[in-house]
Parts: structure tokens; sequence; C-alpha cells
């Protein structure tokens, strides 16, 4: 039996029933393969071992009222999985779906993302089970504010940082602010994603999307290839999805998709974004409220679906953008992308690709890039947030931008040396996990066993 096969069987065993967990895990280890063969010494000082358990997971009960009175209760979480790097960072997320195994798949991800970014930030990731839609505004706040209750205990601007995810965009972190700040009396950069109005960074609601489409146009211009004139399939209609559109059209680029939860929408003329950030940012709708003012869009609710997968990757497009949560993309909807001429894959999601259908675009030899190069964009600009916090300076929507493109076109750099280093050039999943395991993992030896 292997080393890497060992691992993954023991964290099944002392770590049950965490599917989505194991997939992280077991992606990454495999990709692994040639320089933990080729190197002892990770073996050695017991890395893989060490880096596939969290530092400290902390669950627990978050108790709030909703507006009828009633006791409500949720489970929260936060962990903090590596801190070789500097302080724990990530997002959290609120969604009826959150449990340990998508907390900790979540974490294990941002561990390498961050490291594969250069910046000095270490790996967690929190939530809860909570379900923000069809809550008031007042329902939001007392969840928020217990949350902080128990979370404050655990975080800093030194120890821990989170964000935002799923679920939890400027009103949620405003809340939890406000809330940390009442219990601690300290008003510093606890969180990030925070409202320009006290200590946010601009362009970050922008930068995962902004990100994953020059992301996108690296790989692309490396072929001798560009974004313009490409017809781009995005999935979801949130944070990122919308900032992915945005940053595509300004490339040169037309999307002509997005999704949320009940369905697609297809305009084969290009995506109205004016008309989906008044939906999804202010009238907080769903999607098929677009076809009123555009009645040359086509709406596929979800119960239309092809049984195999989402309606979104069986319309003809260039360039395919997951950006709306895990596993949304399967083998089946892989083959129909493939069929369909599709030339670039870019994962603004964390894993919304099944590992079927990434194994089928590599062995097309189509364009690929992993959620943990490709949407690092956020958690980059998220550090820019703090930097600029720490100094007490606030820097351009346009400076920001500049240094976003800039990082985002080392991670492109990173991966692809990496890649074409172990001999696989186009393999940029082999060449991200790579580069941002030995940055980890040799921090983690320097720092002894702890
Ligand atoms: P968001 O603003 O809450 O939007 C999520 C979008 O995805 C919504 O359109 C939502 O539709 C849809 N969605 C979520 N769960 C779904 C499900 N189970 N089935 C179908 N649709 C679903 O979240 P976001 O910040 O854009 O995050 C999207 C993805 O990017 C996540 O994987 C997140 O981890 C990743 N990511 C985010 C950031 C960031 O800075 N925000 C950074 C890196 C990676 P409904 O509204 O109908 O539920």
């Amino acid at each position: 039996m292997t080393y890497i096969h060992q691992t993954i069987l023991k964290l099944q065993h002392t770590s049950p029933a965490q599917t989505e967990f194991y997939q992280a895990v077991e992606e990454v280890l495999n990709s692994l393969r040639p320089i933990l063969e080729n190197d002892e010494n990770y073996r050695h000082h017991a890395i893989i071992e060490r880096l596939v358990e969290p530092e400290r997971q902390i669950m627990f009960r978050v108790p709030w009222v909703n507006d009828l009175g009633e006791i409500q209760v949720n489970k929260g979480y936060r962990i903090e999985f590596n801190s070789a790097l500097g302080p724990y960072k990530g997002g959290l997320r609120f969604h009826p779906s959150v449990n340990a195994s998508i907390i900790k798949f979540l974490g294990f991800e941002q561990v390498f993302k961050n490291a594969l970014t250069g910046l000095p930030i270490g790996g967690g990731k929190g939530g809860a089970n909570f379900d923000p839609k069809g809550k008031s505004d007042g329902e939001i706040m007392r969840f928020c504010q217990s949350f902080m209750n128990e979370m404050y205990r655990h975080i800093g601007p030194t120890t821990d940082v989170p964000a935002g995810d799923i679920g939890v965009g400027a009103r949620e972190i405003g809340y939890m602010f406000g809330q940390y700040k009442r219990l601690t009396g300290r008003y510093e950069g606890v969180l990030t994603g925070k409202s320009l109005l006290w200590g946010g960074s601009l362009a970050r609601k922008e930068a995962t999307g902004y990100g994953c489409a020059y992301f996108a146009q690296y790989m692309l211009e490396a072929k001798g290839d560009s974004l313009a004139g490409k017809r781009c399939l995005v999935s979801g209609a949130g944070n990122v999805a919308i900032y992915t559109i945005e940053k595509l059209y300004q490339l040169g680029a037309r999307p002509i998709t997005c999704s949320d939860s009940s369905g697609t929408l297809y305009h084969a003329e290009g995506i109205n974004l004016d008309t989906l950030k008044d939906l999804k940012e202010v009238r907080k709708a769903r999607l098929d409220n677009y076809l009123a003012p555009h009645p040359g869009a086509k709406f596929i609710p979800v119960s239309e679906y092809p049984d195999d997968g989402h309606a979104v990757w069986r319309i003809p497009g260039d360039l395919a953008f997951p950006c709306a949560t895990q596993n949304e993309l399967g083998a089946a909807d892989a083959v129909e992308l493939l069929s369909n001429g599709c030339i670039a894959v870019t994962e603004g999601a964390n894993m919304p690709t099944s590992q079927d259908a990434v194994d089928l675009f590599r062995d097309a030899r189509i364009c690929f890039g992993p959620g943990k190069a490709a949407n690092a964009g956020g958690v980059s600009v998220s550090q820019l947030e703090m930097a600029q916090n720490a100094s007490m300076q606030t820097w351009s929507f346009d400076e920001v931008d500049r240094k976003l493109k800039a990082i985002m076109s080392r991670i492109y750099q990173n991966a692809s040396e990496t890649a074409r280093e172990f001999g696989k050039p186009h393999d940029l999943v082999l060449g991200a996990n790579i580069a941002g395991f030995r940055r980890v993992a040799d921090a983690m030896i320097e720092q002894g066993v702890v």
C-alpha cells in the first residue's frame, strides 16, 4: 500500500463520513505523488500526516431568536487549518448544506491556495448551517451577533482573520464586526470584506471574479489566444459570478449564461450586467425575473436539468467558468462541454469540478485553471485589505486592481513553471498543488514539530 493511500485510509478512519474533505485531500495528495516519491524529507517530517489534520477545530452552538420570538439553534464552525505561513485566513459560509466535511474541505484547499499567492497568510475556513434566504434584516443581525459571541475568542488581526463566502457579504461582515467591537472594545482589522466606510478595501468585492477572468486570460495567452469574442458559460449569480462576468466584458469576451439555485439563464447576445446586479445585489430576486426586461433570454428551471448534470454546461460555449459551488460540473457535463468545442475551464468556485471531469479535461489537453489558483484573487485582496488596515492607508481602486493582476500573473507563472518542472506542462492542477505544498511544507519543517 502506498504512503498516500495509507494516509487517506487513516483519515477515513479518524474523520468518518467527511466525503468532500476526502475528495479534496485525494485530489491534492495524488498530484503530490511526484514530489513525495522523490523527496524522503517530507515523509521523514510527517508533513502529509500533519497537513491533513487541522491545527484546531472549533464547533459551537449558535442560538438566536427569530421574528416570531421562537428560539432557533444552528451549528457554527471555525477550522483553523494551518498557520505555518501566517494568521489563518479564509471565509465564512452561511448555507444550509454546511457541515464539518464541507468546512474542512474548504479549509484544506485554502492552505494551498494561500501559499500559492506568495502572501504571508495561513489557511482556515468557517461558517454555519444557517440559511440567510428569506430571513429579515433583524434575524440576520441577531444570528451574526450570536455567531460572533463565540467566535470572537478565537480570532484577531494577527491570529485568524475571517472573510465572506457563500451567504456572507458586506452586510453580514458588518454585523459581525460590530459585535466583535462591542465584545472586545477593539477597533481592528479582524475581518476582511468590510464596508468601504469603515476599513474595507476598494476592489475586494470584485477581486475573486476579476482574478478568475485574469487567470483565464493568462492561460489563453500562453497558447497564443485571447478572450476577445469568446462565448463564456458562467454558473452562479453571486459575488464571484457577477464580477467574473464584469471583467470578462472588460476583456472583450461575451458571457452568455449565469445560474442560481432555481435555474439557469441563457442570453445569447450576452448577459445584461446592470439587470443582473439589480436582481441579485439590490432586489435579491430569482433569476427568472430577468426575462421581463429581456424577453430574448431563456430560463431553464432546475426541474428541467438533465438527470446526469447541470443545464448550464449543455449550452454551446468556448469557455466555462463554474462560479457557484462544489461539484457542480460532473463527467457528463465535461463530455458535453468538450463535444461543443470548449477550450478552457476556469474555476471561480471551490472544487466545482468533480475529479472524473477534471481527468477528462486533462486528457483532452484543454486549459484547466484549478480554483486554488484561479479564485485566489479574493483572498489576495483580503490580505491587501489587512495591509491597508495595519498601515492606516487607503489605496485607490486602480492600484488594488493593478496589484491583483500582478498577483494573478505570479500565481499563473508559479503554477505553470512548477508543472513544467515536473514534466507535465499542461497540468496546472499538479503545478498549483506542488507549488503551494512546497511553500507550506518547507515552512513547517523550519518551524519544527508544532
Ligand atoms: P454567493 O455570493 O453567495 O453566490 C453563490 C451563488 O451560487 C448564488 O448564485 C447561489 O444561488 C449559487 N449556489 C450556491 N449554492 C448552490 C447550490 N447548492 N446549487 C446551486 N446554486 C448554488 O457566493 P460567492 O461568494 O459568489 O461564492 C461562490 C463560490 O466561490 C463558492 O464556492 C466560494 O467558496 C467560492 N469563492 C468565493 C470567494 C469570495 O471572495 N467570495 C473567494 C474564493 C472562492 P442562490 O443564491 O440561489 O443560492
